[in-house]
């Protein structure tokens, strides 16, 4: 889970780390109102959105009164930010910035560790850097085990280049960050500018952390940092519901057992696609996992029926611990389930049924003579056959 720039602030802040005042806002009433509270003679309204390269796309705006925030944000507010609306500013205290460093602590999985890179050259796009000029970027592994100790902080800056007392107090603010990164379960702590003040301050000017979403147990006050108005509804319903859903942009819905089987329906999906006018895509992504009780199968289709791009329905089911029989025991109860709800399957169905029972599978489902609903038993003929009804 990212968080927006503004709840990584606060957590940087509960962890001591040097950040400036800051207070959101979601109307430009409401920034001027921050930018007086705040009283800082410069202040500067910032998009919350979770994308970077805010300030390039005129997200990042300095004000030198409280009507020239509430100014900056009527601009800012409502942008569109690389496909995030602007609906949130904050309004934070001005930094006369010195000079501009970079600092981020990431999980490096193929290496099993952590990684932290930092630079003297910050505030640009970091990786337009590591590009051009990899030597800038020092790129530090970090034990997990230790964590980023006063000597794994003190090798990160002396290989970034620092010396003297701007090391020491970087130094000393990397521990923190280390301490937030793991308290905190993140993957991922980002400062970016870290800055020098013209009167010598260290500060993290910006925040980006995402959080280990499969640490949520240890982590009940995370929950309230979860963007309810930014998720996807339907993902929201397929969570709630246990079920992994991925909302994608095209018109065929996609049901499957496990989630290599379902990502390889995917790009058979999108190859199939291509012969046809429109060239149909997948629209979403529904992994009902090993057990496709009538129960999981009724829930699936109705989140993907739910979606309003689907044009057709491809159910691909690989028969393994949960025989095909089960499969189709489950669609057919799935339909009777919707219609004692009162909702339909109001768009074609295509079925592939393969593995463990599979005969059985499919006499069940040509006995229950669903409507709009059409066996094929190859994956290829399959996705070929969805493709052309969500063409149709
Ligand atoms: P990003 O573009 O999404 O990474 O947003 P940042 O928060 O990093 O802001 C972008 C840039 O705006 C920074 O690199 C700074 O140069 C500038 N900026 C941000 N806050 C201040 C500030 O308080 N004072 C000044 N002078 N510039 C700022
Ligand atoms: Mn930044």
């Amino acid at each position: 889970m990212d968080l927006y720039e503004y709840q990584a602030r606060d957590l940087f802040e509960g962890y001591g780390v040097p950040v400036l005042r800051g207070i959101t806002a979601t109307t430009p009433a409401e920034a001027k109102e921050a930018a007086a509270t705040i009283g800082s003679p410069v202040v500067v309204v910032k998009a919350q959105v979770k994308a970077g390269g805010r300030g390039k796309a005129g997200g990042v705006k300095v004000a030198k009164s409280p009507d020239e925030a509430e100014a900056r944000a009527a601009e800012i507010l409502g942008l569109d930010i690389k496909g995030h609306l602007v609906k949130t500013v904050m309004v934070a205290e001005g930094a006369d910035i010195a000079e501009e460093y970079y600092f981020s602590l990431l999980l490096d999985r193929a290496e099993r560790r952590y990684l932290a890179m930092c630079s003297k050259e910050g505030g640009m796009d970091i990786e337009t850097l590591a590009v051009e000029r990899p030597d800038a970027l020092a790129r530090i592994p970090v034990d997990p085990r230790v964590g980023i100790d006063q000597a794994k902080a003190d090798e990160i800056v002396a290989a970034a280049g620092f010396s003297g007392p701007d090391a020491e107090e970087i130094a000393r603010l990397l521990q923190l960050l280390g301490t937030v990164y793991e308290k905190e379960d993140a993957t991922l702590v980002e400062v970016n500018p870290l800055v020098k003040t013209a009167d010598g301050k260290i500060i993290a000017l910006d925040a980006k952390v995402s959080l280990d979403e499969n640490a949520e147990f240890r982590h009940p006050d995370h929950a309230a940092l979860a963007d309810k108005s930014a998720e996807n509804p339907l993902e929201a319903a397929a969570k709630a519901k246990g079920l992994n859903y991925v909302k994608l942009d095209g018109s065929v819905g996609i049901i499957g057992n496990g989630a290599g089987l379902v990502m390889s329906t995917l790009d058979v999906v999108a190859y199939a696609g291509e012969e046809f006018p429109g060239s149909p895509k997948p629209a979403n992504f529904l992994d009902i996992g090993g057990g496709a009780s009538a129960e999981i199968m009724a829930s699936g289709l109705e989140i993907i029926i739910g979606d309003e791009q689907v044009k057709s329905v491809f159910v691909n089911v690989f028969g393994g611990i949960t025989a095909c029989d089960a499969v189709a025991d489950g669609i057919v109860h799935a339909f009777e389930l919707l219609a004692s709800r009162d909702e339909r399957v109001n768009v074609p169905l295509v079925v592939r049924l393969d593995g463990n029972n599979a005969e059985l599978g499919r006499q069940i489902l040509a006995a229950a003579n669903l409507p709009r609903l059409e066996q094929v038993d190859t994956m290829d003929g399959a996705a070929r056959r969805v493709a052309e009804l969500a063409a149709s």
